[in-house]
């Protein structure tokens, strides 16, 4: 599932795609996938292209007069910009039944861009906003802190008050926001941090360590355009996929060795999810005993 560093990277590809354009046309094909209104004014029609927003996992289109419309991927979700082969079509939907959404924009150039938004399991959608503080208001003020620009103070509350692993404490996303399954298993070695240990444990100079690690492994996964896994499929709104896969230490290896100390990885489920570590690198800190 695309974490931060995928969505960031599709909010990169569209604003290149469609930043400063103005919404021609759009069509809804499946209803169910929008919450908000579903009319020409909920899909940005008639509005030229402000800016594109994101805080953690959800990114959404903001346009000049205000109305904002957020694309959350879920699962499986993709948005494809290609040029428009002319004014009238935003088809076909035969092309495939899973495109629930498209839309026609106009560049300043004149170019004509077609973009369509996927979705074959429909864990993500569309949500339509009047305004991006009623977006901000109503869908992300539920969110922690954005991964990328977390404090140590807000990351150190997160974990202080949560009696669970410190993996399962990472993966929720009203302590801090972007972070999934890959992200969190690849900031928790990079930070010498056990995912199974409790997070209350974890303090000082612990949490400024996860911090650091978390926010230089998400920079660098940015970087590569995220992580294209095989059976994930995932890519900007160019097609473009990832490359950070190549450069996952834990993630997706468990049995194999470690590439720091050649430890065999382990694995175990820890907040629902698959995840791997190396024992060795990522040590549990000792039980202090009561001398004597
Ligand atoms: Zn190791």
């Amino acid at each position: 599932m695309p974490e931060l560093p995928e969505v960031e990277t599709v909010r990169r590809s569209l604003e290149r795609a469609i930043l400063g354009a103005r919404v021609e046309r759009a069509a809804l094909h499946r209803a169910d996938v929008l919450t908000g209104d579903a009319g020409p004014d909920g899909l940005l029609v008639g509005a030229r292209i402000a800016s594109l927003a994101r805080h953690g996992k959800h990114m959404a289109i903001v346009a000049d007069d205000g109305r904002a419309l957020e694309i959350h991927l879920g699962m499986s979700g993709a948005v494809r910009c290609e040029a428009a082969r002319d004014a009238e079509s935003l088809g076909p939907w035969e092309a495939s039944e899973h495109v629930h959404a498209a839309w026609l924009l106009r560049a300043s150039s004149g170019a004509r861009v077609l973009m369509r938004f996927s979705d074959p399991r429909r864990f993500g959608g569309l949500w339509t906003f009047p305004s991006e503080a009623a977006l901000r208001a109503e869908r992300w003020s539920r969110l922690g802190p954005d991964a990328l620009t977390i404090g140590a103070e807000d990351l150190a509350a997160g974990l202080r008050g949560a009696r669970r692993a410190l993996k399962a404490v990472l993966l929720d996303q009203t302590v801090i926001a972007g972070v999934g399954n890959i992200y969190a298993d690849e900031s928790l070695f990079a930070a010498r941090l056990s995912p199974v240990r409790s997070a209350r444990g974890v303090r000082g100079e612990e949490v400024g360590r996860l911090r650091d690690a978390i926010v230089a492994t998400l920079c660098r996964a940015v970087e590569a355009g995220g992580s294209t896994l095989r059976d994930g499929g995932y890519a900007d709104a160019a097609g473009a996929e990832g490359a950070y896969q190549a450069s996952h230490a834990v993630y997706g290896r468990g049995g194999e060795t470690c590439r720091e100390c050649g430890r065999r990885l382990r694995t175990a489920v820890v907040g629902g999810r698959t995840t791997v570590w190396c024992a060795r690198c990522q040590a549990a800190p000792a039980r202090r005993r009561p001398v004597g």
